[in-house]
């Protein structure tokens, strides 16, 4: 038998966790233990029935975890080897880890870089590594330090505090936008060097704004992305990773055709082993433990169902761990 936070839609909506038995195992190539597990904001969706997030029912929740591998019939992965999961539709159309046992494809899983452990690859979780992503991709673009001032918006949560604190460690000048000024502290004890008011973003505004980003992380999208454009200086770049004030995107072609600005999605669930390789790699070097150590909170799976109404309410600060067995 094995806990595990279950999702069912039969004539209402119910989250309760289970005593699943080993024949309820999904089918898979690794066997896992799940030692950690996280909420992300995608979870909290799915958790609070807030959106569509679950397409196939019943589901285990929990889009990431962190363990060790039990038993393997994949090449690449021998039992006692120690893995991070990310995506790939777990907990959406896939079993996922907020359970003690799973089975996995191996095909998908990172093995876990060896200075960071399975607490610490759940601290990063889903919402780090696309933090990660987001740096790259911004990077591939050219940014530099030398460029400017980079802008993080949903800064207080999980995308943004790991993105703040990876930004200032690569050697960025940081702007949080924040709902949270109280939390400025936390903000700036991250590595912000300034903290605004989300409120001077989050309304309509002009197509055309003063010049002032080298680079943006948004996890915000609507009015928030759109001022965010505006503002950018020549040449600029922003990386749009989340809808945490809407999916719109209520913008014009200005930013781009006369000043160059480049819009880049970035998405973590599908994003080929490649890049998620590279990402974990920079993460186990790049990110500041004792920082990651300070933005992340660690709850047991009897929590969950509250943190994540919580998490979907914008009240959490930071990152919450699942401490799963
Ligand atoms: P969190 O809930 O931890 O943080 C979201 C933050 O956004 C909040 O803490 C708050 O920060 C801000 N916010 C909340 N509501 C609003 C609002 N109405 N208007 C403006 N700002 C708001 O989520 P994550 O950091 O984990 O994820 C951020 C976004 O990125 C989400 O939309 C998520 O779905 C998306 N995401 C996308 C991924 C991808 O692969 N593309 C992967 C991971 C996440 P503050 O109070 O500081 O303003």
């Amino acid at each position: 038998m094995y806990q595990a936070l279950v999702l069912r839609k039969d004539e209402s909506f119910s989250v309760a966790k289970e005593s699943l038995k080993d024949d309820d195992l999904p089918e898979g190539d690794v066997e896992v233990q799940v030692e950690y597990s996280t909420l992300n904001f995608k979870d909290a969706l799915a958790i609070t029935n807030t959106s569509p997030v679950v397409r196939k029912w019943p589901m285990v929740a929990g889009i990431d975890g962190a363990g060790v591998v039990t038993h393997s019939s994949h090449p690449n992965w021998k039992v006692g080897e120690r893995f991070v999961h990310t995506g790939w539709g777990y907990g959406e159309t896939r079993w996922g880890l907020l359970a003690e046992r799973s089975r996995v494809q191996g095909a998908g899983l990172v093995h876990l870089p060896a200075s960071l452990s399975t607490l610490q690859a759940m601290a990063i979780g889903t919402a780090g590594y696309t933090a990660m992503l987001c740096v790259m991709a911004l990077e591939k673009h050219g940014l530099t330090p030398q460029k400017g001032e980079v802008l993080v918006t949903g800064a207080s949560g999980g995308v943004g505090s790991v993105a703040i604190a990876l930004l200032s460690q690569l050697g960025y000048q940081v702007c949080a936008s924040t709902g949270k000024l109280s939390d400025s502290d936390y903000l700036k004890s991250l590595g912000a060097a300034q903290v605004m008011d989300r409120a001077l973003l989050s309304e309509p505004g002009k197509p055309f704004q003063k010049e002032r980003w080298a680079g943006v992380v948004d996890c915000v999208g609507s009015h928030t992305l759109a001022n965010a454009l505006s503002q950018c200086a020549y040449g600029a770049s922003v990386a749009a990773c989340g809808l945490a004030q809407g999916m719109d995107l209520p913008t014009t072609v200005m930013p781009f055709i006369l000043r160059g600005v480049s819009l880049i999605g970035v998405d973590s669930v599908m994003a080929p082993m490649g890049l998620r390789q590279e990402a974990w790699a920079r993460l186990s070097t790049q990110l500041n433990l004792d920082k990651l150590a300070q933005m992340t909170q660690v709850i047991a799976l009897d929590e969950v169902v509250a943190k994540a109404h919580e998490l979907r309410n914008g009240q959490i600060k930071g990152r919450l761990v699942v401490k799963v067995s």
